[in-house]
């Protein structure tokens, strides 16, 4: 068997026209302009380029957006008071604080001061909270999870009834990627650092979702036959041929696992591109909510 390759950036650009749609209405409409205040405090150049990509799609979309940058040695009281002011200004539908921050400040107490209905990572206890909950739905699903469920039910991938293997229990993907799978009838076995035997539980997945940050770790013979693969891992390795002298990977082996396989995501190309879909989608809902 040869899988079929899930073009995650086909489907996002997808999400990103329907979205592009719904602002040109709203606008036209005389409603709210979804826009986006991102939050970046100290100068790594990844989380600079991130909240770029995400000031950049915004306005692709005809979306506003608004970037705040404090210095490195920004107070939390500094930082605090800027969530603050976003969170009053009506203009701004949604807040994204750029993780990581610099170690002093406390990123908990920053993240729990967004207004949860400005919370477009979904990141905030209470709406994690009401996705754990049964007959509940969060304001906002954290975006790169959505991505992930957003992409298997494209493709056609049947959730209920399914036996789920999510490898990674972190707040932004493990978690809520399995709670969503649980919230759509699928039996889920969460995997994590001390999981034992992790080829014989990987074996058992329908559908796999790898978020362990581990190049290649998953092979080809852990999975199963048939089954739909969904790999989140972003890592660089050594690459002679590239102007950068490296390039991406998964945490699957994508060319040994794609002949096993029905479904699979490429790194990059598949995930990737769904986070800042979703990211977008996500504001629209913030400005609908807001401003119905
Ligand atoms: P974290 O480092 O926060 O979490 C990693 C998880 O993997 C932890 O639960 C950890 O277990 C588990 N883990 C680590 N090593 C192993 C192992 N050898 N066997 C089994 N489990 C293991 O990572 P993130 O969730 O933030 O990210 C995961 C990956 O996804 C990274 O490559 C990241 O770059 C990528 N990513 C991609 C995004 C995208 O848009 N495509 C967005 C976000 C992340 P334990 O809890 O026991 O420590």
């Amino acid at each position: 068997m040869t899988a079929q390759i899930i073009d995650g950036k086909m489907i996002a650009q997808q999400v990103r026209e329907e979205v592009a749609a719904k602002v040109t209405a709203r606008a036209a409409a005389g409603k709210q302009k979804p826009t986006l205040a991102t939050v970046l405090v100290g100068d790594r150049p990844d989380s600079a380029a991130y909240v770029a990509s995400k000031g950049k799609a915004c306005q692709e979309l005809g979306m506003g957006s608004i970037s705040e940058h404090l210095p490195a040695d920004a107070t939390q009281e500094q930082v605090e008071e800027l969530v603050r002011r976003l969170n009053a200004d009506p203009q701004v539908s949604g807040i994204l604080v750029q993780l990581p921050m610099p170690s002093h400040i406390d990123e908990e107490a920053v993240l729990s001061l967004i207004n949860l209905e400005k919370d477009v990572d979904g990141f905030s206890p209470l709406n994690i909270g009401r996705l754990a909950q049964k007959g509940r739905e969060p304001l906002f699903v954290p975006c790169t999870p959505y991505g992930c469920i957003y992409l298997l039910e494209t493709s056609g991938v049947k959730i209920e009834g399914a036996n789920a293997v999510v490898l990674g229990r972190s707040n932004i993907v493990g978690m809520p990627a399995a709670l969503l799978l649980i919230g759509k009838n699928a039996t889920v076995t969460v995997c994590h650092s001390r999981t034992k035997d992790l080829p014989g539980v990987v074996r058992q997945a329908d559908i796999l979702i790898a978020a362990i940050g581990k190049t290649q770790m998953v092979r080809g013979d852990w999975i199963k036959p048939g089954a739909a693969v969904i790999d989140v891992g972003i890592n660089a390795v050594p690459d002679a041929t590239k102007k950068s002298g490296q390039r991406l990977v998964g945490d699957v082996h994508f060319e040994e696992a794609k002949e096993v396989a029905s479904f699979i995501t490429p790194v990059p190309g598949g995930v990737g591109p769904m986070t800042i879909a979703m990211l977008m989608n996500n504001t629209l809902r913030a400005a609908e909510i807001q401003d119905p």
